[in-house]
């Protein structure tokens, strides 16, 4: 990937600051030098692995430190991983993310999530995990195994990030993102907006993700779920331009990835996901559960997709699914367990 331009705070600030208008133009222009503005990347992404995470992230529902009603439970079994991905592949997905509420996995998971991998791979998906923290042995082996991505985020600037997070430094994510990068997996980083940032924390969230040696091949930018029981769960609500803005300025800033509309689609009206997908989203998380929180129905998105003559995108992946996706093009996908959820990259 060609490298982009060195990115100062005061220049991103000053994206933010821009006529909204103004900023929305040279977002588009830019967006449609690099992609086609009608298509959008759909992943599926199951919970292999909920709850009772040991990290204490303020926004999120599954930290062992909030009681949020949710019921924690073990690592899925290979088999019913493999199986759910079946569903996800013949409902028309062409990446299968996998996510684990672990502080970073242990030694003694690596074979099963070898074999996770390995099992969506040889049915000719694309494959994402996010399992927190990876020394550089196990990013070695999940490339070894044929991890396609790997998430993880930044979630804000490193300024207010310790008002967020106490359990693991800015720095750990950023050495993370080092070995996931060096094991030769793509780099899936973004953030969230809401938890009570400045805009120079925007700004400056955007500053590291861009300035990294290769920026991520693909940025999710969330919207705070306000889930009850979370320390976060009063906080204001966010106003639908300044997320706009936000998503604008990651498309400026990061031109050639895919940048995700992500967490917190529920929340918003058709009109501010269409300005999103003006601003430059060309990714989203299909399906009707996000990990944890509510994601808008299949039936929504299919919706919102005609009337704004949006195509999911596919990948080559071999001659069957060829037909086979073009069979299934509009139909997206049907989620069929509580754990799935749907997301946009
Ligand atoms: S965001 Fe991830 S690491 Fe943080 S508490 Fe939630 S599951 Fe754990």
């Amino acid at each position: 990937m060609q490298h982009n331009p060195h990115w100062t705070l005061r220049q991103a600030q000053a994206l933010f600051d821009k006529p909204f208008m103004d900023l929305m133009f040279e977002a588009q222009t830019i967006h449609r030098q690099h992609f086609d503005p009608h298509q959008i990347q759909v992943s599926t992404l199951l919970s292999i692995k909920t709850g009772a995470c040991p990290e204490d992230c303020k926004y999120c529902p599954q930290s062992a430190r909030y009681n949020t009603g949710l019921a924690a439970e073990q690592l899925m079994q290979v088999e019913q991983v493999l199986t759910s991905a079946q569903k996800a592949k013949a409902a028309g997905s062409t990446r299968f993310c996998m996510g684990a509420a672990w502080k970073n996995p242990r030694d003694r998971d690596m074979p099963y999530l070898e074999q996770m991998v390995q099992g969506v791979k040889a049915m000719g998906m694309e494959t994402c995990m996010t399992l927190g923290m990876l020394s550089e042995t196990q990013a070695q082996r999940l490339a070894a195994a044929g991890l396609d991505f790997y998430n993880h985020n930044l979630d804000t600037s490193p300024e207010f990030y310790g008002s967020i997070i106490t359990t693991r430094t800015y720095q750990e994510r950023l050495d993370t993102l080092g070995k996931v990068r060096g094991a030769g997996i793509k780099v899936c980083s973004g953030g969230i907006v809401g938890l009570g940032e400045t805009i120079a924390d925007r700004a400056g969230l955007l500053v590291q993700l861009a300035n990294l040696p290769e920026p991520p091949e693909s940025v999710p930018i969330n919207m705070l779920v306000k889930v009850k029981g979370t320390p976060l769960a009063a906080n204001d609500e966010v106003d639908p331009f300044d997320f706009v803005r936000t998503i604008a300025a990651a498309r400026i800033m990061m031109p050639r990835s895919h940048v995700r509309l992500s967490a917190g689609r529920e929340q918003m009206s058709e009109q501010t996901q269409a300005m999103c997908f003006m601003a430059g989203a060309n990714s989203i998380f299909y399906g009707c559960k996000l990990l944890t929180t509510p994601n808008p129905g299949e039936d929504q998105d299919l919706a919102l997709f005609r009337k704004l003559g949006l195509n999911p995108q596919h990948h080559h992946t071999d001659a069957g699914d060829v037909q086979r996706q073009q069979q299934l093009a509009g139909e997206l996908l049907t989620a069929d367990t509580a754990q799935f959820y749907n997301a946009a990259r």
